[in-house]
């Protein structure tokens, strides 16, 4: 963790000072090892926060983006169970910063317990994620040109197959440590229809303000502007279903159309035309 609660503030990692967990109240100790960044740790390694996941430099430079007092909040649901939020806007917004693979029982677990909840994947922890989202999102389909919103089929993308279904909206981070400027996250919508999912580019230094300044600022309001994109996508599906609907009537009609034909009884002329042309002397 990156604050631990010294004598009732919290405090990063520092030697030799005694703090205490924020979630649970025992003890923390300061750790600073080589290959990892500055943090407290629960005596014994164990995690009173069994969602808590061991922090990256990507996860500090984050955090980092939002003030010290909304990092690392505790959230009680009213069942009594705590878990350690990465981020808490004054908006109510649950920013959670995932780097290591998630499994799917776990995300809706998390997607269940906050009721406003965002995540932020890290696109660069496999190799082959960036390729594989880039030649999903060539295969796609524009839905609507402003804002950009793709249709995209899941299968041949394991960063789309694993968070396609989230009831939260994902941002996937392709971006390398502080290489970030003018790298868009890209936005999977939580919206799904016959194996494709909806994704959009989205301005990274505009997601942090919209978060930053809350809904303080008229036009940066982040649930606004959510549903907007769930609508035009929603638009879009019922659209696609009601054409689907259509040339499926249409079809019938043609079918029919061609069966009553083949039914009908052959005129006389009709007849004598066949006789005469099927005629061999
Ligand atoms: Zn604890």
């Amino acid at each position: 963790m990156k604050f631990a609660l010294v004598n009732g503030e919290r405090v990063e990692a520092t030697k030799s000072a005694k703090g205490f967990c924020p979630a649970c109240e025992s003890e923390l100790i300061a750790r600073f090892c080589v290959n990892k960044v500055d943090h407290w740790a629960h005596k014994g390694n164990r995690n009173c926060d069994p969602w808590w996941e061991n922090e990256t430099e990507w996860h500090r430079a984050w955090k980092g983006q939002f003030p010290t007092e909304w990092q690392e909040v505790v959230h009680e649901a009213d069942s009594g169970e705590r878990h350690i939020a990465d981020v808490k806007t004054d908006q109510g917004w649950v920013i959670e910063f995932q780097h290591s693979f998630l499994k799917r029982e776990e995300r809706r677990a998390r997607d269940t317990f906050y009721p406003q909840l965002v995540w932020v994947v890290d696109g660069t922890r496999r190799n082959r994620d960036k390729s594989q989202f880039e030649n999903a999102l060539n295969g796609g389909a524009s839905i609507n040109a402003k804002p950009k919103i793709l249709s995209v089929f899941t299968d041949e993308c394991a960063l789309l197959r694993e968070w396609a279904g989230c009831r939260a909206p994902v941002f996937f981070d392709f971006a390398e440590l502080n290489k970030t400027e003018g790298v868009p996250l890209w936005c999977l919508l939580p919206i799904s229809s016959d194996g494709k999912v909806f994704v959009l580019p989205f301005s990274r230094a505009y997601f942090i303000k919209l978060h930053r300044t809350g809904a303080k600022q008229e036009g940066l309001d982040f649930a606004a502007i959510l549903k907007d994109l769930n609508e035009i996508v929603s638009r879009y599906i019922s659209h696609i279903s009601a054409q689907h609907r259509r040339s499926k009537v249409l079809n019938k009609f043609a079918q029919q159309r061609q069966y009553r034909r083949s039914r009908q009884p052959e005129s006389f002329q009709q007849y004598l035309k066949r006789t005469r042309t099927g005629r061999r002397f």
